[in-house]
């Protein structure tokens, strides 16, 4: 279906850009470019689904930031780490942490388009001819839309199966206390006292934004996923962890997700005129499912190069060195080498606050990354890299393998049958 532009079923949509998928990548790039007034572009966003509303919360840290700031539900100066040994309370001065909802980002995405007056496609695009030039594509709908340049981000499997293949799953929980009950304060980054799986790493966290609300999760980094229940189970676990008296407590909303963690490649330019963006083009970092940021630094980039008159290719997500320490550590991380809890408690017992985030971010320096990986055990990661050189010989020598696709979030019925849904306890 066209929503706007003035085409007919046999008239191919001339543009100059074409958005393919129209989710966070999309929208944070979409408002990049309202932002450095990009205005004479012709732009078609083509997604099946037009987003809105809350179906996410990102979680990120950065400076803050007069784009984003206005659309924050809250942020925070100080984090918590919890082990069973200690709590670590981090002041992450000149960086903060911060909550941002799905709703403002898809609502600031949909004002940005319109002031650059985009063509939007409900349906799903298939396949891509690129010939150097510009690039054809075939429209579910049996539209045909040509463009001088392709952003894509739409989901996809990687290139080829990774040497280690986790998922970051989780179920949250918006509680509603009925009285002052959270530290708006200050948000729990990662509290590993949760029972940890057989072969993964767990952990709870909690996101205050009022002393009544918060967002308290349950994660796990590991192959596989648990069952609707076994999320249930493992949240009601941590909320009494927390010491959280169920009988004061409503669900107010759940979200659940799936992101892949995985040393797999995310090819970014397909093609000559092809980039992809967001999870499809490597934003995800592989040892933390982390992608907020990795987007909202491409968006910017791309937007920069348009307004400049320069192609919209962004630099890669993360440099190539953090990825191969991406790929030593999820592998210590997932044959045993190393404990999860005891990994992530060193990187903050022996470096500051702020190079850890700035390292997960991808954006330290060579130095700050020697001493980051002087914090860790050295022996386990030793095995690590030497286990993740001889795989990747092994790699060249064998047929590629196909990569699954990242599946799909176990969905319970949503405030139905979680306890305290609808109002009654948790
Ligand atoms: C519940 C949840 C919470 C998350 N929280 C965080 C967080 O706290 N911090 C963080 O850094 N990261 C987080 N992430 C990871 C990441 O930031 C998000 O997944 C982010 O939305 C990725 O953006 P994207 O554009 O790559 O994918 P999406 O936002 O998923 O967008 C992809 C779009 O492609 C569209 N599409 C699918 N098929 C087609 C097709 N054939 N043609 C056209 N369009 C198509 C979809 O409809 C969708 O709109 C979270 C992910 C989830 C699922």
């Amino acid at each position: 279906m066209w929503q706007r532009g003035a085409v007919t079923d046999s008239a191919p949509l001339d543009v100059d850009l074409a958005l393919l998928g129209g989710g966070g990548a999309a929208s944070l790039l979409l408002a990049a470019l309202d932002r450095h007034g990009v205005r004479d572009l012709r732009i078609a966003v083509v997604d099946p689904v037009r987003r809105r509303g809350q179906d996410r919360t990102w979680a990120f840290w950065g400076h803050p930031d007069d784009d984003l700031d206005p659309l924050l539900s809250a942020s925070w100066q100080q984090v918590e780490v919890a082990t069973a040994a200690r709590r670590r309370v981090l002041d992450l001065t000149p960086l903060r942490y911060a909550m941002l909802r799905s709703g403002p980002v898809y609502d600031r995405a949909a004002v940005a388009e319109r002031r650059l007056d985009v063509t939007r496609i409900v349906a799903p695009a298939d396949t891509l001819t690129d010939d150097g030039t510009r690039v054809v594509i075939r429209v579910g709908d049996g539209q045909t839309v040509r463009a001088g340049w392709v952003l894509d981000s739409r989901p996809r499997p990687p290139a080829r199966a990774g040497r280690t293949t986790w998922l970051q799953h989780f179920r949250g929980w918006w509680l509603e206390a009925d009285r002052p009950t959270f530290d708006a304060a200050r948000a729990v980054l990662m509290d590993f006292r949760t029972p940890q799986p057989p072969r993964g790493v767990s952990f709870g966290y909690v996101l205050p934004v009022s002393d009544r609300d918060a967002l308290v999760e349950y994660t796990e980094f590991s192959p596989v996923l648990l069952t609707d229940a076994g999320y249930d189970s493992a949240l009601a676990g941590y909320r009494d962890l927390l010491g959280l008296d169920p009988a004061r407590l409503r669900v107010r909303e759940v979200e659940n997700g799936v992101i892949p963690m995985t040393d797999a490649p995310f090819p970014a330019r397909p093609s000559p005129r092809v980039v992809r963006l967001g999870t499809a083009g490597g934003a995800t970092r592989p040892s933390t499912g982390f992608t907020f940021s990795a987007m909202y630094r491409q968006a910017d980039q791309v937007a920069r190069a348009l307004a400049a008159g320069r192609p919209p290719v962004p630099a890669a997500a993360y440099p190539r060195r953090h990825r191969w320490m991406d790929a030593v550590a999820l592998r210590a991380l997932d044959r045993g080498g190393v404990g999860g809890p005891e990994f992530f408690d060193r990187l903050f017992d022996r470096n500051p606050a702020e190079r850890v985030l700035r390292f997960l971010d991808g954006v330290t320096t060579p130095a700050e990354e020697v001493a980051i990986m002087n914090s860790t055990r050295l022996l386990p990661m030793i095995a690590a890299t030497a286990g993740d050189a001889a795989h990747r010989v092994r790699d060249r020598l064998r047929p590629t393998r196909p990569a699954s696709a990242v599946p799909p979030a176990v969905v319970g019925d949503p405030l139905g049958s979680e306890p305290g849904a609808g109002g009654a306890p948790v």
